[in-house]
């Protein structure tokens, strides 16, 4: 089994949204106080606080009215964080929790909120429609209560499943390569991805909310007005629904062709290789292709598909045909791949989706065999975590290296190239 986060959206009413804010500022005054005791050197532990904090209740009629189960798990969230801080190299003490920066967030474990009628029950009284976009698995053991830069609320309830959802056995196989003119190429044209382009159709909407924006700010020092508000909430609802459409095509696209291809392999892309040019890092980030490809994986994975990382190295410049290796490096602009050797012609990602695709077949994690072997033993070692790279299934005659066998099985551009089976 595995723990996973369920969220739906809340439509709390007035006195619901008073009743969660307001824990949240009783919630929020206990989490600073416990960073001020870290200050003054005072080693606010779990057990020191739970303790305090019972006889604070005690003593005050203001946290009394309050939930005992979502102040403590507050206390816990920051004992935990200070625990972290202390193991993790580079995180930082928890900090104070101001009101204007932070967004509420309450955790209830199941003595703190049960499900009645299809709403949401919290101590107090508090009863929130939940919208049920989708079944919960199992009974939820914890959830968490948070309100979005929107001023939406969400329930994420923590409930467990079957690890793996095997998927019914098919016979097909894909590659898939990233690109920006199109999001995703596939060996096969039907399980394209073509590129959305969510946040440029609302740039021109964006760009009048921003400048609705810049009218209406006030100089500094200056409480904003609520027409600055009305336009930065009008902007920000923008870029979340891009985001949301990116994430729905991600997910779409990626259950469909994980329904019928058992063997994927998909080009290890870095996002951070497209991010050195304005525009390419500009679209690049539109078409959220780690998003995409993290999905892709995480599907398969659950799916028990094989899934291959191919590392990118070299796959513009073989063919997918021959596995042969172009001697030159193609210009971005050209987009048609010819082979030297067999006089395959493909369009160029369409090349190196069918490249991905016979490299994953092959089970070969790298095509940079013969040039460096220790960036292939590299690249076959350290996989993305969570997806399955396999050593090829090679029989490595006596007297030659593994470096020998994995240079004969791709022979270097020049002689006609070939795949020893
Ligand atoms: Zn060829």
């Amino acid at each position: 089994m595995e723990t996973v986060r369920y969220n739906y959206r809340l439509r709390p009413g007035a006195v619901a949204t008073r009743a969660l804010l307001e824990e949240w500022g009783r919630c929020r005054w206990l989490w600073n106080e416990a960073v001020h005791q870290q200050r003054s050197k005072r080693k606010p532990t779990f057990c020191k606080l739970s303790r305090q904090m019972t006889d604070a209740r005690a003593r005050s009629v203001w946290l009394r009215a309050g939930s005992q189960v979502a102040q403590q798990q507050m206390l816990r969230t920051y004992s935990v964080a200070l625990d972290r801080s202390f193991k993790v190299k580079g995180c930082g003490r928890p900090v104070l929790k101001r009101r204007k920066r932070c967004r509420p967030s309450l955790e209830y474990t199941v003595r703190g909120f049960s499900i009645q009628e299809g709403r949401l029950r919290l101590p107090h009284g508090v009863s929130i429609p939940v919208v049920w976009s989708r079944d919960l698995l199992s009974d939820p053991t914890s959830v968490r209560v948070f309100q979005d830069s929107l001023g939406h609320w969400y329930a994420s309830f923590v409930v467990s499943r079957e690890d793996t959802a095997v998927g019914p056995e098919t016979d097909g196989a894909v590659g898939i390569d990233w690109g920006v003119a199109t999001t995703a190429t596939a060996s096969d044209a039907a399980y394209d991805l073509p590129f959305g382009g969510h946040r440029k159709r609302c740039q021109a909407e964006l760009a009048k909310a921003q400048r609705r924006m810049a009218r209406r700010r006030r100089p500094r020092g200056q409480k904003p007005s609520k027409g600055y508000a009305d336009a930065k909430r009008q902007a920000a609802r923008l870029q979340k629904k891009a985001a949301r459409q990116n994430t729905v095509a991600a997910s779409v696209w990626a259950a469909q062709v994980v329904a019928a291809n058992d063997v994927i392999g998909v080009e290890d892309f870095q996002a951070k290789f497209l991010a050195k040019s304005k525009n390419m890092a500009r679209k690049a980030a539109d078409a959220a292709i780690g998003a995409t490809k993290r999905e892709l994986i995480a599907r398969g994975r659950r799916a028990g598909r094989k899934v291959v990382l191919v590392p990118p190295a070299y796959t513009t410049m073989t063919c997918s045909e021959c596995l042969a290796r172009a001697k030159r490096r193609m210009e971005l602009g050209e987009r048609t791949f010819r082979c030297e050797f067999c006089g395959y012609t493909a369009e160029r990602d369409r090349n190196s989706a069918r490249l991905v695709l016979a490299l994953a077949r092959k089970s070969l994690a790298t095509v940079e065999l013969d040039r460096a072997s220790a960036d292939g033993v590299r690249h076959f070692l350290a996989p993305f975590e969570g997806a399955s790279v396999v050593l090829p299934d090679l029989e490595i005659p006596p007297g030659f290296s593994r470096r020998e066998q994995l240079s004969r099985l791709l022979r270097r551009p020049g002689s006609p190239a070939q795949v020893v089976q």
